[in-house]
This record gives structure tokens, C-alpha cells and sequence, in this order.
């Protein structure tokens, strides 16, 4: 397949959307517009539509879908059961895909790759390309930035940016697609990134239904390898039971009263933990599906007994996992990941008294690609 050359640099300063002397309009990062609307993340009919707009029949449309979705292509020039013609043409309309890797970290042993992608008008977003023993993980984002402000987590620490388009989120899954070695076709997806996925509720969704659409129209990744991980935001949470999505959810809890969990996660006052454990069942009783709870342990912060009895209190009439998240560093600041005895402590604490407990150390804590860690700092070379 052929490498789309990128767009030339016509100036390294021009201002969002402003024009250059030869009325080429400039993006932030000095980068010319590519006002080619993007092909990436459109559903099967939508494609139909485009290709019929062009004064072709709709199956081509279907063609184009397949290339894309199931079979990758970076651009038109691979389509080879397109006629010449159509591919020029198709070229001149659209574009496939609108994220651009300006950077790269992998650990050295390349099991965990930290992909950074400059979205247009700006910006980086951050998605990560894990190697467990039994699978292959891609972390996606949903928004560059996030509004959320939790007291733990560097994404939170850039303020609120911009939702991403459905387009963006599916192209995160294809370029970590072909990461996978060669004949593994395998993967889950955990919405799990930058930002909050269901605040950008209408663009997940989307983009979650391409990457789960059969082929040719999607990547045909089952419902059940996609995790949606929110900060808690009840409304959605119950929509998401409600359209009967089968997608499986897992909650940032992080602190079992609301007092401690205010203090990290300030969303907690808007939408406290009864509300949130309502939603919750809600959710379970709807799709039949457990829940994971998610805990990162802060020493000294959430990580006593105590905070484990309460926990248990809590999630006691769930069918659940927790998942415990040993604090990642974030640069300055007054958290700590407790010691390895303090984590088992409260492990052992846990084990009996709910249906599943997991510890997950983070992979890639030393690129910078771990839980919390992204912030859109990828600061290498680009290749
Ligand atoms: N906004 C969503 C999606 C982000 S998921 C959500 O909050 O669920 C990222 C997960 O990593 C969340 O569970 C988040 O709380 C957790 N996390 C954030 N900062 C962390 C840190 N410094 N160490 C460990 N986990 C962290």
C-alpha cells in the first residue's frame, strides 16, 4: 500500500483557519485545511450516498467500505477494484482519514507503542496499542482534553478541549490495528484514552458502531471486547442500558463515600454515588452484564481498611469486578502509589467479600502511556 505523502508546510505560524498569500487556508500548526471531507467513520449508507453523489451506483459505496474498514487502506490509489477514473475522482471529493502521527513511544520491548495524532485544527490526542498474554488492548480517546478535573489524572490537568469525531475515534482503532503482527486479527477496545466517552456520547456511539458493524461496513469487533469507562455520568449511563447497547462499562469509582470521592473527582457533586450506583444497577439489571468498578489506590488517600470496608458496603448488591489501578505519577503533586504490602492488604481485604478483585499494573508507566498519564506530551521525533 502507498504512503499518502504529507501535506506541505506552508507556514509554520498561520492562525486557526486563516488564509496564506495564495488563498490556501492554513490550520493551526501551520498546515494547509484539507477541505476533503473524510471519509473515515461514515457508515455503509452514508458511503452509498457519497459515491451516488458522484453519479455512482450505490455498491461502490459498499466497495469503498470495505477497503476502508475491513481491508485498511490508507488511500483511494489501493482501491484496485475501482475503475482508474473513480479513484481520481474519489480522490479530489474525500480523503481517508484526518489524524496525522507526529510522534511515537514504545517500550523496548514494543508491547506497549503510545501513538501521538495531531487532529486537525491542532492539537494531540493520544492512543495506545497494549500486548497482554492473551490479547491485544487499543486505548482510544474520545476527546482532546477533558473537562472533568479529576485531581489524579493528567488529562484532567489540560482543562476541557474538543470532542472528537466519530471519524477520529475509528481511525485511533485502525491505525492501532496495524500494529498487530501479521495474521492476528484480535483485539479489544477500551474507550479509555483522553477524555470523557460519554459526554461525547452521539460520536462514540457512532464510531463504536463501525468498529462493531459486521464486514464489509465495520471492523467486526465484537460488543463484548469493547469497554466504555466514564467518570460517572448518570444520564448517559442510563441511555446507554436504555438504546441497549451491549458494550461493557466500567466506572471510575476511585473512593467509596461521597466526601473522599468529591474531593478527587469533582463530578462527584453533580452526580453523587447514590445516584451513580442507581444508574449503575440500572445498567446491570438492563444488559444482564456485570459492572467493573475501577479503583486506583492513592496512599494515605483511599487505600486503608477502612476505605476497603466501605467499598464492600457499597458494591455489595452488584454483580461486579473491581479493578484495582496502583496510582501512575503525574508529575508534581501530593499523591503516591502505596507500597506493594499496603496494595495486598487491601487485596486480601477485598478477595473474599466480592465476586472479583483484579490488580492492574499499569503497562507503559515509563513512556508515559499508563492510565492518567496522557496529556498529549509525546515529545519525540516524528517518523
Ligand atoms: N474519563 C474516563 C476515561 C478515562 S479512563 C474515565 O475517567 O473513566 C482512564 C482510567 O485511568 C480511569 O479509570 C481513570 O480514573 C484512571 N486514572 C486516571 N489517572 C490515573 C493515575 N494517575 N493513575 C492510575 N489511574 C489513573
Amino acid at each position: 500500500m502507498t504512503v499518502k505523502p504529507e501535506p506541505i508546510i506552508l507556514s509554520q505560524n498561520g492562525g486557526g483557519g486563516s488564509a496564506s498569500g495564495e488563498g490556501i487556508p492554513i490550520g493551526r500548526g501551520g498546515r494547509p485545511v484539507d477541505a476533503r471531507e473524510d471519509l473515515v467513520g461514515l457508515p455503509t449508507g452514508e458511503l452509498e450516498r457519497a459515491l451516488l453523489a458522484l453519479g455512482e451506483k450505490p455498491y461502490r459505496g459498499r466497495q469503498v467500505a470495505e477497503w476502508i474498514y475491513a481491508r485498511g487502506a490508507r488511500d483511494f490509489a489501493a482501491m484496485t477494484n475501482l475503475p482508474h477514473p473513480l479513484r481520481t475522482k474519489l480522490d479530489q471529493h474525500y480523503r481517508i482519514g484526518s489524524l496525522r502521527e507526529t510522534a511515537r513511544r514504545e517500550t523496548p520491548d514494543r508491547k506497549t507503542r503510545k501513538l501521538a495524532l495531531t487532529i486537525p485544527g491542532g492539537g494531540i490526542v493520544e492512543s495506545v496499542f497494549m500486548t497482554t498474554p492473551k490479547r491485544y488492548t487499543f486505548c482510544l480517546s474520545a476527546q482532546h482534553g477533558c473537562g472533568f478535573a479529576c485531581r489524579f489524572c493528567a488529562t484532567g490537568r489540560m482543562g476541557r478541549g474538543r470532542n472528537l469525531a466519530a471519524g477520529e475515534i475509528v481511525e485511533q482503532a485502525l491505525r492501532l490495528r496495524r500494529e498487530l503482527p501479521p495474521g492476528t486479527q484480535d483485539f479489544n477496545v477500551v474507550m479509555m484514552g483522553m477524555g470523557e466517552p460519554l459526554e461525547n456520547y452521539d460520536a462514540v456511539i457512532a464510531a463504536l458502531g463501525i468498529l462493531t458493524a459486521p464486514a464489509p461496513g465495520g471492523l467486526g469487533l465484537s460488543p463484548k471486547r469493547v469497554t466504555i469507562s466514564t467518570v460517572g455520568l448518570v444520564p448517559q449511563i442510563v441511555r446507554l442500558a436504555d438504546e441497549g447497547h451491549r458494550y461493557r462499562l466500567a466506572i471510575s469509582l476511585h473512593a467509596a463515600t461521597d466526601e473522599a470521592r468529591s474531593k478527587l473527582m469533582p463530578v462527584n457533586r453533580t452526580f453523587p454515588l447514590a445516584s451513580l450506583i442507581r444508574a449503575v444497577t440500572h445498567h446491570v439489571e438492563t444488559t444482564g452484564r456485570r459492572v467493573t468498578f475501577e479503583y486506583i489506590l492513592i496512599e494515605e488517600i483511599n487505600d486503608s481498611i477502612g476505605d476497603a470496608a466501605k467499598l464492600v458496603r457499597l458494591v455489595a448488591q452488584l454483580p461486579c469486578k473491581i479493578n484495582l489501578i496502583p496510582y501512575n505519577p503525574i508529575g508534581p503533586g501530593k499523591f503516591k502509589r502505596p507500597s506493594a504490602d499496603r496494595i495486598q492488604r487491601f487485596v486480601d481485604y477485598l478477595s473474599p467479600r466480592v465476586a472479583a478483585v483484579t490488580v492492574r499494573y499499569s503497562q507503559g508507566v515509563e513512556i508515559g502511556a499508563a492510565c492518567g498519564q496522557l496529556a498529549g506530551v509525546t515529545g519525540e521525533a516524528p517518523r
